[in-house]
């Protein structure tokens, strides 16, 4: 690979914090004169829920993240984006080119531990900038067999501007070609690939003798989440009687109703506070205008979500236990497992998948597609993010701005919104998704980034490096993306792998997972 001592650490991520931090205090929106509104998002949602009810969590973070009107990712930004310094907040690859260069490699050791067979399909979700894409390509192209076996690549993003953004760096043009299912371009790394980029990794073809390979980066944090709370029938208060025209029906209590019950937190408005601030006035912390409260009644989510895993039954027991599910991120985990292992049916009851249990999220038996069958399972994904490793999130639902958290009821639409990664949640749907895959880890950034040779790529780069303050920079970049202090990204972000599944064939634990580069 080639050495690069210029331009090697993202300055623009050398102060600020890992992620989320918006630059623009709220501005007071009103379009009427009468009740003022953070944003117009803001107006929109409390009108939609006074017409139809409080709403879900996720609904609140779809609408917040990417709605056509003034979602986080999908408003037009005025001359700067979310990224950077500069704009709201900072990720890995952009402290350091090393972050995606690592990554580069990992593809590469697992297409040589593959065989090196079949067309190469690059996918990643939720690009940002295409920071990370660029510093793969640029990294790959170095490998020159490997470069050329790769037939195509995908690009999943929401944002029409982020798009733009992504193809002006990976493409040398924002101008894209419009086709069936998105928008391409030319790769400017790799000669003859064209990139496509699609809003929904749904419209990325499957295709049987394709080895893809699938990066999600900081992806999962971003996608919507349920909010379940246990809550014992003893609980529910006596408000919660229905007055009907034949008289009240009150909720069913006595001994054999005491059970606890999943209830789902939904998102309400607030009232209006009482000393509004005015129109032309910034605040650095407008007060939120929704908030959640318990929902008394069951939601179709509550009936269902917390049903789909053994690990929510365990928290029966616990009073006023509370779960975050993102269906969202399993219907995306379990894309990427039948892309990777087909969802042929097992041939034997000595496969893994046998044993594993059957609760496999399928959003709807019309959205289910048709099975797709691989002769062989190839190909890999890699899933960096935060959350625990081992325990299910709560109340891990936040806004970020300024470095800081925030209410995420505050500014919607400005304010970043994120909540931590289920990896176990994850990695339970991609095994029930296809009998032809296992999964890695997750293992600490830390972990992963050191034995993937962080620290050896970074002090050859440092021997190039004739700049003392280059050499500072760099130096500081790498130490924060391995940092495993309480709140360092060495510790808090995670990596998990999900691989084929060979039956017969001997388990082969990745490189960055413990494993050795093998081939
Ligand atoms: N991977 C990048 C950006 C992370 S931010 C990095 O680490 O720097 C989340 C990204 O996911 C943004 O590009 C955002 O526009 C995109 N995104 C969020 N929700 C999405 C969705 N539902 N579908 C597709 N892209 C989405």
């Amino acid at each position: 690979m080639r050495a690069n001592s210029l331009n090697l650490v993202r300055t623009a991520g050398r102060s600020a914090r890992p992620r989320r931090i918006p630059t623009k205090c709220a501005i007071r929106w009103s379009s009427t004169g009468e009740r003022q509104w953070s944003t117009p998002l803001a107006k929109q949602l409390t009108e939609a829920i006074t017409t139809t009810g409080p709403i879900s969590v996720a609904a609140y973070m779809r609408q917040c993240l990417t709605s056509d009107s003034g979602g986080y990712y999908t408003r037009q930004t005025t001359g700067h984006d979310q990224f950077g310094t500069k704009g709201d907040f900072i990720t890995s690859p952009e402290i350091s080119q090393i972050f995606g260069e690592l990554v580069g490699i990992w593809l590469y050791t697992e297409w040589i531990a593959q065989g090196k067979s079949g067309k190469v399909q690059i996918m990643e979700v939720g690009p940002g900038r295409g920071t990370l894409m660029s510093d793969v390509l640029r990294t790959i192209s170095s490998f020159k067999p490997f470069a050329k076996s790769v037939g195509s690549i995908y690009m999943v993003e929401a944002s029409e501007q982020l798009r733009k953004q992504q193809a002006q760096l990976l493409s040398g043009t924002a101008e894209l070609t419009e086709t069936d299912i998105g928008w391409s371009a030319p790769c400017k790394y790799i000669p003859g690939c064209n990139i496509t980029w699609c809003e929904d990794i749904r419209f990325v073809p499957k295709e049987e003798s394709a080895t893809p390979f699938i990066l999600a980066h900081e992806f999962f944090d971003a996608l919507p989440i349920h909010v379940f709370q246990n809550v014992p029938s003893s609980k529910i208060p006596s408000s919660s009687t229905i007055v009907t025209p034949t008289g009240p029906i009150a909720p069913k209590t006595g001994p054999h109703t005491l059970k606890n019950h999943w209830h789902e937190l939904v998102v309400a408005p607030l009232p209006e506070p009482d000393t509004p601030s005015t129109s032309s006035t910034s605040t650095p912390n407008p007060p939120p205008e929704f908030h959640l409260t318990v929902s008394k009644t069951p939601t179709p989510h509550s009936l269902y979500l917390p049903q789909l895993s053994s690990r929510y039954k365990k928290l029966e027991k616990i009073d006023d236990a509370i779960i975050e599910i993102s269906p969202e991120s399993l219907s995306y985990v379990s894309d990427f497992a039948v892309r990777i292992g087909g969802d042929n049916p097992p041939s034997s009851t000595s496969s893994p998948s046998a044993a594993r249990p059957t609760t496999t999220y399928t959003p709807t038996a019309s959205t289910k597609p048709e099975p797709f069958k691989k002769p062989q399972p190839s190909g890999a994904a890699l899933i960096l993010d935060y959350g625990p490793a081992d325990t299910i999130p709560a109340n891990t639902f936040r806004g970020i701005r300024s470095h800081t958290t925030c209410s995420p009821f505050t500014s919607p639409g400005l304010v970043d919104l994120s909540a931590d990664v289920d990896f176990l949640a994850l990695a339970e749907s991609t095994l029930n998704a296809s009998p032809g895959v296992e999964v890695h880890g997750p293992v600490e950034q830390a972990f992963f980034l050191g034995t993937m040779g962080i620290k050896e790529r970074a002090e050859r780069l440092l021997q190039g490096a004739k700049d003392e303050e280059v050499k500072r920079r760099l130096e500081t970049a790498w130490k924060r993306l391995v940092d495993r202090g309480p709140t360092g990204m060495g510790r808090i972000y995670k990596a998990m792998a999900i691989l084929p599944y060979i039956e017969g064939g001997k388990v082969r634990r990745p490189v960055g997972f413990g494993g050795d580069v093998v081939g």
